[in-house]
């Protein structure tokens, strides 16, 4: 086949790929549901809130109730040094309602950097000639997977997908499946993975459906901005991510699919931090109110530099810290029941600071570049890599961390595997009724982990947390304790994969 004639298929590939009808019958109006006149009056009307509205929004907070906008464009207005410490401690508060001290990590792994998309923020971006383009084989995939299930020890990924017809739907279902068909013998049992998140392009309802038949567990895709001018700025017309509402109404495509776990997010740093706070929020209310269920997760990754693309430093909406921690605080109070991912983007010292304000998944011993978790080289270099990451510690020191800081550590892959997903886990989890799974599963999978991973000074302070964990579960859920120390017993013995 000639250069041109490839050029030409790909030309129809992209064309085609944007399935008008899959989004327009869902708009009111030909208008869709950002509407940036109500996010702006909100944020003009919540300006310097008084401290009584401020305490009754936290009340509903804490009932796991969804703010409207409104309310989160009052907190987003809050500058008294007192009520923002409130509305962390609140934030804490909600946190430990809902999800105890369980943190859930996972690893990423990229798949494939080629890209039609010419995203000026992306190191990945179609017009960067200097970036180095690679796809792994099914064997190259597996082979991370050995490393990342059999000597680091995760059970949870999520994979990234550039959009390209190499990456197409086939491709993404092939290697998830190559994925999960991968064990590898550990210490005393079995390393597997056994949850696939994705994050890939906005797909059709067809396609959809294949991820949903293959498995997966979340599909994650997120707008980067709802402002719509700087979305067209920065995603240029005529590229396939240039299509706002294509992109906006995945979830509502994933859901006709019959995937009820979604995530949602913004790159911060693009736009106005505020406005995209109130973005977020009116997307999960909804995929609430159409759907159901709001979104599983939610990621802020902030905007971070990238070799060889100049926006990246340039960007006049860059987030300083101290307002990404009020991100996190509101966001939190915000939509209350959902998972919040923070990832190796951020350094050490930020990631410390904000699990406390209600992160609930984070990414440990990352790597980035295309066939990184098995060949090392593949990582030192910018020109292979979307970003440059800010916390690149082992899986090993994040949990001994996370450990002295009194939280347990979860690989718990149960929720999809036996049907708590979609309106069922948002029910069991405002009710905290989910929380009780969680707790015994996170013990199971601790243990598993401590047995099989484990450094010697990450095991001691593990095994601390395993008998407080064993100790609480005795005293509030006495009903379950003997069904959990039956369980936990078995795993001591190299049994894997034990669920409830
Ligand atoms: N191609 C798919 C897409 O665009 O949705 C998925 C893969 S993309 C590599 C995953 C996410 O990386 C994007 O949604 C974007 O938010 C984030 N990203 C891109 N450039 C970034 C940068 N310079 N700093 C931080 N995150 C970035
Ligand atoms: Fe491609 Fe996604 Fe990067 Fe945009 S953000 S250039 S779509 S990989």
């Amino acid at each position: 086949m000639s250069i041109t004639h490839n050029k030409k298929n790909l030309e129809i590939w992209i064309k085609n790929r944007v399935r008008h009808d899959q989004v327009d019958k869902y708009l009111h109006d030909q208008k869709d549901f950002i509407d940036e006149d109500k996010i702006f009056t909100a944020l003009e009307a919540g300006k310097s809130p008084d401290a009584g509205y401020v305490r009754d929004i936290l009340k509903k907070s804490l009932a796991i109730e969804t703010l409207n906008l409104d309310e989160t464009a009052a907190l987003l207005n809050v500058t008294d040094p007192d009520l923002l410490a409130e509305m962390r401690q609140t934030a804490a508060a909600v946190k430990k309602k809902v999800y105890d001290n369980r943190i859930v990590t996972f690893a990423p792994l990229y798949l494939s950097n080629f890209c039609v998309n010419n995203c000026l923020y992306c190191g990945f971006r179609s017009d960067n000639i200097l970036a180095r383009r690679r796809t792994l084989s099914i064997d190259e995939v597996k082979r991370e997977i050995e490393v990342l299930a059999g000597t680091i020890g995760h059970k949870r990924l999520i994979v990234v997908y550039g959009e390209h017809p190499q990456s197409d739907i086939d491709y993404m279902v092939d290697t998830i499946a190559a994925i999960y068909e991968v064990k590898v013998k550990t210490k005393k049992g079995v390393g597997q993975i056994r949850r696939v998140n994705v994050n890939a392009p906005p797909l059709s309802v067809e396609s959809l459906r294949s991820l949903k038949e293959v498995g997966i567990g979340t599909y994650q895709v997120f707008q980067e901005t709802y402002h719509h001018d700087t979305y067209r700025r920065l995603h240029p017309q005529g590229t396939i991510k240039g299509d706002y509402r294509w992109r906006l109404y995945c979830m509502h495509r994933a859901f006709e699919a019959g995937i009820d776990d979604v995530g949602i997010g913004v790159l911060f740093g693009l736009y106005d931090w505020k406005f995209e706070v109130l973005g977020l929020v009116t997307h999960a209310r909804i995929l609430e109110a159409h759907c159901g269920v709001g979104p599983h997760t939610v990621s802020f990754p902030r905007l971070e530099e990238a070799t060889h693309i100049p926006f990246t430093l340039q960007s006049k909406y860059r987030v300083r810290d101290e307002d990404f921690k009020k991100i996190v605080t509101v966001l939190r109070l915000a939509i209350p029941y959902t998972g919040m991912i923070l990832t190796a983007r951020e350094t050490a010292s930020m990631r410390r600071e904000t699990i406390g304000l209600g992160v609930t998944q984070i990414d440990a011993s990352t790597r980035i570049g295309i066939g990184a978790y098995s060949d090392r080289s593949e990582e030192q270099e910018g020109r292979r890599q979307q970003f440059l990451l800010g916390d690149t510690r082992s899986l090993d020191e994040v949990i001994r961390e996370l450990a002295r800081d009194g939280y347990i550590t979860s690989f718990c892959t149960a929720g999809y595997r036996c049907g708590r997903t979609g309106e069922c886990i948002m029910e069991l989890l405002k009710t905290g009724k989910e929380g009780q799974f969680c707790k015994l599963n996170a013990i199971l999978t601790f243990r598993e982990w401590l047995d099989d991973f484990a450094s010697k000074p990450t095991q001691d302070i593990g095994e601390e947390i395993i008998n407080k964990e064993l100790d609480e579960v005795k005293k509030n859920i006495p009903g379950m304790y003997p069904h959990l120390v039956e369980y936990y017993e078995r795993v001591a013995q190299g049994e894997r994969d034990l669920y409830f």
